[in-house]
Order: structure tokens, then C-alpha cells, then sequence
């Protein structure tokens, strides 16, 4: 990789940001370090506060309130006693967890009335960060002139050695990142908590009113939020979970504003947005069309068939299978509306454009730069090679990770199944079997074989159908057609599998004998997630990873071309799960002809979408009595109205959901945790028109704590601010 500093386009990307023009503010994540040259920016939108009061390494400000929840989602600090709020879809996995037939908090809700009644969840960890130090230029300096190897070997050597001066003895963690495809190089430290407890949740008809028909759409009344409390030891430091710990007492807490928020108000969104790829170039756009995204959906389809049609069959797999459709149905729709915004807004041909004007600019720079001048074919030429690897990989994942449980069960065992005597004679023999009793009871939880076994024929069909046979196990496609149809393949898999079969595994696991674990290597499941593995391992995996390498440097050389090549223009940094401010307004849209979005919705609309004995909108019937009571008390607006959701131009994305959502004066005024359809192409390409984040308002969230729940104990932990009355 060419590492070559380059001070004066690193002091140009400055100069980028200094002279922004707030005509398109709106597109980006911005580290927080750099946010001083965004402040008369913001406070000219509504901001009153400073860039020193939202992040600072010298005194507490508004990052000390924000959380990294479950390395997955974003969390607030709401008091001085370790009370954050996040989404319902956030905790969902947790609320599944504790939840039974006997007690469906995932159907009811949860409220613990008493701190001794919140639920631990094993697991759940609660990062906060300590400081985010730019290394670029110590990093780029010392890699320079290196490539291949030599560069990953003393790239790695480097950010370890950064790290360590940073945190030895202390009990941070953390590491360098690399920004922009390593144009940029930063230093993150954080506190991670162990011991975070479940202490509030509002049933599913709140927390996910609207299911999948309502996700991804605006107009939207869904109370997405979830509660938890993070546990700390004595001295407010890190602790596993102990009945001993104490609530954890942040450096800022949020203050909460039901002041409310109307059309034209300054919001900013402040969290961990997982990943975008707005610099994907135009041949890569058009594989996300064509190739990627229906392979995907098509994979997905499959799987939601099975999966919605036992969720409605019967309670106990409604709650088994809860966060297993969550996660496969969220990015599901997402790559629908994704496919067809893409389409619409003719994104390939908007890629073209740019790639074309820059490579005239490259020609006719005073000097130009080679490195430009074919920074476009070389990616292209790069994507052409990477696709198949690509393709085949998100097949893997689809097939393994999102398909039959059964085959990451057997991968469990590998260790027993393979090593059995190496686990005796290092002592560990005891300790593996314990924890795998573990897992298998976790697992027989949820776990339904009738179910699994839906799953496994279809999906197997749908990956042969669509993986490069080269990049394929070898003999899978002839085992699958030896069966004959893909039920007589799962049919006959599940009957010769033990891996469907937690009690018999676990009677296994009592006996402890060597013979019967070394018998598995023939389990079919055993076998198939196996051979998946290492051909992952031998023939995707390299391919892959080379291809990344290669996009990613020649991506490093056009996203840096592009900032000095279109100093009019701005082009913001990816998101890559770190700690970014995005502000905006609140804001409606009209993506289609003829109607135009409000940007605020209120109880009306729920009642209106409410449809007695419907799996997404149904209501309990005290809560419809509630809501036709309208008594909002101190929640009201000033038409007297309780305002659920609001959108807003906030540039988001996955990873930002739970995040929390601040008025110019540093208050939390509501949740993030969506977009609407018309946005869903955002990740790739942002159109400032109609990209729109979907927030719960705030007065929502503390209605149905306070007033439907009745948990006003937790209202009053919080700093109300209410100004208005
Ligand atoms: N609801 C979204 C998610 O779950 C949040 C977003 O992407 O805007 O990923």
C-alpha cells in the first residue's frame, strides 16, 4: 500500500472542514475532536452549547452520557445512578431472554419496581469513551514507503505500541482505528461495564407497534425504547456481575426536556453508526443492485417464511424465535428499499458522473498526480476479482449464521470432537464439558428441530443456487442432489443429526466419554458446518481479504483525489462503529408526488393504526383505553396532544439506533431508531431531500414509564427540565 504522508492533502482535508459550507451540513458523522470547526456551523442552526461541551478530555461533557450498548446499538445516560434508555429493538434479545410463557415481557412489558428486581444479563456490556487522540501523523510517518506484509506487520506493531502508552495500568481498552481507508489513524480508549440490568421494558405492542409492515416507514408510532442500569464495583470502576455492585455513577447524565421539539429545531444525533460505504464506485453500486442485495433477499425470504409462519403458530415460538426475525426481517426490508432508492435516484449513474468529472480533474491538475489518474481502474479492475468472494461470503454468512441453528450448535463441540485428548492433558477436559452444558441449555431454550429443519433444505438449495460452484464445497451440491429435493435433504440430515437434539446432548455431556464425541465427526451437522468453515477458510476467506486490501487502497487515493479535487465539495468520512456527532433539523420530506410528510406524529395515529387480534398492531386494551382517555398530564404539547415520533435531517444509520437525541441545549429530547423507507439507500448514497432519521419523542418514553406503567420511580431519577409550564 502506498503510505506516503501527505501533509499538505492531510492539512487540506483540514481546510475542507474549516471553510464548510452549511448548505449541506446535513450529510455526515463527525468525529468528535473535530468538532470545533463545525461549532458556528451548528450554532448558527440552533446550538447552544460549545464543541467543548460535547466532547472534552479535560472535563466532562456530553460524550461522558453516551454508550456503546452491547458493541451493537447506542445508549444514554438519563441519571446519576446508572439509568440509560436505548431501543426496544436494542434490548430485545435481552427482554426475549427473561421472557417465558408464563412471563411474556416480551408480549407485556417489564418494570422492575425495585432495584433488587432488575434482571443481569450475561453478556451485556455498557463501553464508554475515554478519548479519541489523532495519530495520523506519528502513524503515517512511521508506515511510510512500507507495503504488503511489511506495512500489516508494522502497522499492527505500531497501534500496539500507541495503545499501550496510552493505557498501560490503567484499566482502559481500546486500540487504533483506522479512518477514511487509512488516510486517517486514531487513537480510541474506553471503560467497558459488565454487569448492565434489565429494569424496564414496554410491551411489544409499544415497543415494536407497527412490526415489520410499520419498520422502515414513516409515518411511525412505535415507542422503540428499552431501559437498563449499568452495575459498577464500590469505587464506580468495571466489575462482572455481582449482587455487590452498586449503580454506576457516570461523569453526565442527560437532562430530559418535555419542552418538546416543532419543524425547523436544531437536533443532533450522538452515537456509535455502524458502517456506511458512500464511496462504494459505480460498478460496485451496480453489484449491490443486481447481485447482492436479491441474493440476500432471496436467501432471507426463505427464512422468514418459516420462521413468521411458526412465530404465529404458537406463543412459545413466538418468544423463541423473536430476536432470531428480528435481525433477519430488519436488514431484509432495508436492502428492498435500499435496491429501489438506489434505482431511483439513478445512484449508478450519479457514481459514473462523479468518477468521470474527477478523472478530468486529475488530467487537467497543473501537475498531475498518476496515483489519480488511475485511482478508479484500480478499483474496478480490484471489484471485478472481489465480487465472486464477496458474494460467496455473504452467502456463508447467510447459510451459517442467519440459517439452521443446528450448525453453529456442532461447531460448539469442535473442540471436543477434535481435541479431546489434548483438553485432558492441559487440564482443560473438565471446564470445556461445564461450559458446553452451558450452551446446550441455552440453546434447548429456544431451539424447535421442526422449525430448523424448515429451514436447512431451502437454504442449502438457495446458496448452491447462487455461489460460484469454484468457491462452493466441493461435494455439497452432490450430496444435495443425491437427496433428491431439499425436504428429503433436511429430512435425512436432521434424522442422522444428534446436533437437534439438546437432551440428548446434554446426557452425552454427563457421561463424558471421548468415544462418543468422536463419533460426531460424522454427525451430518458436524460435517456440514465443518466443511463450510474450511472452505470459508481456504477458498473465500484469502480471496476476500486481498480483494478488501486492494479496494481499500486504491479507495484511500480517490477519497483523497476527491477532496482535492472538488474543494467545493464535501466529502465526509464513512462510518466504521466509533463515536461520530450528526446534526440536523427536525425536519418532514416529500419523496413522492403529491404528499408531503409531517415531521411529527401523535397518539391519534396509533389509535388509527390500531387493528384488534393484527400480529403488528394490535394494542392491550388497557392502553387503547388509555390513549382515548388522553390525559397526557405534563407530556401534552401545546395542542394538547402526545407527540410519538418525530423525523429529522440527521445522518444516520445502523448502530446509531438507541442513540441519544439532543436540543441545542445539550437536553435529551428523544431516541433515535430509524429511517424512513425513502432513506434506506442512505449508506451509499445521501440526498439531503429525503434522507430522514426516525426518532421516539422523549414525552412518549416518559408517559408510558410514568403514567401507563406506572414506574414513576424512574421518572424521578432523571433531571426533568420543563420549561415551558
Ligand atoms: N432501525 C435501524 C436499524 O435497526 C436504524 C437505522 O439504520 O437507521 O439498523
Amino acid at each position: 500500500m502506498n503510505f506516503i504522508f501527505r501533509s499538505t492533502s492531510l492539512l487540506f482535508m483540514g481546510l475542507v472542514i474549516f471553510g464548510l459550507n452549511t448548505a449541506n451540513a446535513k450529510e455526515g458523522m463527525w468525529i468528535p475532536t473535530l468538532l470545533n470547526a463545525l461549532e458556528g456551523d451548528m450554532q448558527s442552526m440552533g446550538l447552544r452549547l460549545s464543541a467543548e461541551d460535547i466532547y472534552s478530555v479535560n472535563h466532562s461533557s456530553l460524550k461522558d452520557a453516551v454508550v456503546h450498548f452491547g458493541g451493537g446499538c447506542t445508549a444514554e445516560m438519563v441519571s446519576s445512578e446508572g439509568l440509560l434508555l436505548t431501543n426496544h429493538h436494542c434490548g430485545y434479545s435481552q427482554i426475549q431472554y427473561h421472557s417465558s410463557v408464563e412471563n411474556d415481557y416480551l408480549k407485556n412489558g417489564f418494570w422492575a419496581m425495585s432495584r433488587d428486581e432488575e434482571l443481569p444479563n450475561p453478556g451485556l456490556t455498557a463501553t464508554f469513551i475515554e478519548r479519541i487522540h489523532d495519530v495520523t501523523e506519528r502513524v503515517s510517518k512511521a508506515l511510510e514507503g512500507l507495503e504488503g506484509e511489511e506495512l500489516a506487520n508494522a502497522r499492527k506493531q505500531l497501534y500496539e505500541e500507541i495503545l499501550s502508552e496510552f493505557t498501560e495500568g490503567t484499566d482502559l481498552t481500546g486500540g487504533v482505528v483506522s479512518f477514511d481507508f487509512g488516510n486517517q489513524h486514531f487513537l480510541i480508549t474506553k471503560r467497558t461495564f459488565l454487569d448492565v440490568r434489565l429494569v424496564g421494558a414496554p410491551p411489544s405492542a409499544v415497543g415494536k407497534f407497527g412490526g415489520d409492515t410499520d419498520n422502515w416507514l414513516w409515518p411511525r408510532h412505535t415507542g422503540d425504547f428499552s431501559v437498563f442500569r449499568i452495575y459498577a464495583s464500590a469505587d464506580n470502576s468495571p466489575s462482572e456481575y455481582s449482587d455487590m455492585n452498586v449503580p454506576y455513577k457516570p461523569a453526565h447524565h442527560f437532562p430530559v426536556s418535555i419542552d418538546g421539539v416543532s419543524e425547523g429545531d436544531f437536533t443532533m444525533i450522538f452515537g456509535f453508526p455502524g458502517r456506511t460505504e458512500q464511496y462504494l464506485s459505480s460498478d460496485a453500486v451496480s453489484h449491490v443492485i443486481d447481485r447482492l442485495n436479491p441474493m440476500r433477499i432471496a436467501m432471507r425470504d426463505i427464512s422468514l417464511a418459516t420462521i413468521n409462519a411458526a412465530r404465529a403458530s404458537s406463543d412459545e415460538l413466538r418468544i423463541a424465535y423473536a430476536s432470531k426475525q428480528s435481525s433477519i426481517s430488519n436488514a431484509w426490508k432495508k436492502w428492498a428499499g435500499q435496491t429501489d432508492g438506489l434505482k431511483e435516484l439513478h445512484a449508478v449513474q450519479k457514481k459514473l458522473d462523479l468518477e468521470s468529472e474527477f478523472l478530468s480533474r486529475a488530467k487537467e491538475a497543473p501537475v498531475p498526480d498518476p496515483s489519480y489518474l488511475s485511482a478508479i481502474s484500480d478499483i474496478q479492475k480490484a471489484n471485478e476479482e472481489y465480487f465472486p468472494y464477496l458474494e460467496s461470503r455473504s452467502l456463508f454468512i447467510e447459510l451459517v449464521y442467519y440459517g439452521p441453528d443446528i450448525l453453529l450448535h456442532a461447531f460448539e463441540f469442535a473442540d471436543l470432537i477434535e481435541d479431546w485428548s489434548s483438553l485432558e492433558s492441559s487440564g482443560k477436559l473438565q471446564e470445556t464439558i461445564e461450559y458446553l452444558k452451558g450452551v446446550n441449555s441455552d440453546y434447548s431454550r429456544n431451539y424447535n428441530a421442526t422449525v430448523d429443519e424448515d429451514l436447512l433444505g431451502g437454504l442449502v438449495e438457495s446458496y448452491l443456487g447462487f455461489v460460484s460452484q469454484e468457491l462452493a464445497p466441493a461435494d455439497l451440491q452432490v450430496k444435495f442432489d443425491k437427496a433428491g429435493s431439499a425436504d428429503e435433504y433436511s429430512e435425512t440430515f436432521f434424522k442422522n443429526s444428534i446436533f437437534d437434539n439438546p437432551e440428548e446432548l446434554a446426557i452425552l455431556l454427563e457421561k463424558g466419554k471421548e468415544k462418543s464425541f468422536a463419533k460426531l465427526k460424522k454427525d451430518p451437522a458436524y460435517e456440514l458446518v465443518m466443511e463450510l468453515r474450511s472452505n470459508y477458510f481456504e477458498k473465500i476467506s484469502p480471496g476476500y481479504r486481498a480483494g478488501v486490501a486492494s479496494i481499500e487502497e486504491a479507495t484511500a487515493t480517490y477519497t483523497r483525489g476527491l477532496r482535492e479535487l472538488f474543494p467545493e465539495r464535501l466529502f465526509p468520512i464513512d462510518a466504521n462503529s466509533t463515536l461520530r456527532l450528526t446534526y440536523g433539523k427536525v425536519e418532514g420530506s416529500s419523496p413522492h408526488d403529491g404528499m408531503k410528510y409531517e415531521p411529527l406524529t401523535t397518539a391519534r395515529g396509533i389509535l388509527q393504526k390500531y387493528i384488534p387480534g393484527d400480529a403488528d398492531f394490535d394494542l392491550p386494551s388497557d392502553l387503547v383505553a388509555e390513549l382515548e382517555d388522553a390525559d397526557w398530564g405534563r407530556y401534552a404539547d401545546s395542542n394538547n396532544d402526545l407527540v410519538i415520533c418525530f423525523t429529522g435531517s440527521n445522518h444516520t444509520t445502523g448502530g446509531n439506533s438507541g442513540s441519544p437525541v439532543i436540543n441545542g441545549d445539550g437536553y435529551l429530547v428523544g431516541i433515535n431508531f430509524d429511517r424512513s423507507w425513502e432513506s434506506t439507500m442512505s449508506d451509499i448514497l445521501f440526498d439531503e431531500t429525503r434522507c430522514r432519521n426516525i426518532m421516539v419523542d422523549i414525552r412518549y418514553v416518559l408517559w408510558i414509564i410514568d403514567k401507563y406503567a406506572g414506574a414513576s420511580h424512574l421518572v424521578d431519577e432523571m433531571t426533568i427540565i420543563d420549561s415551558v409550564k
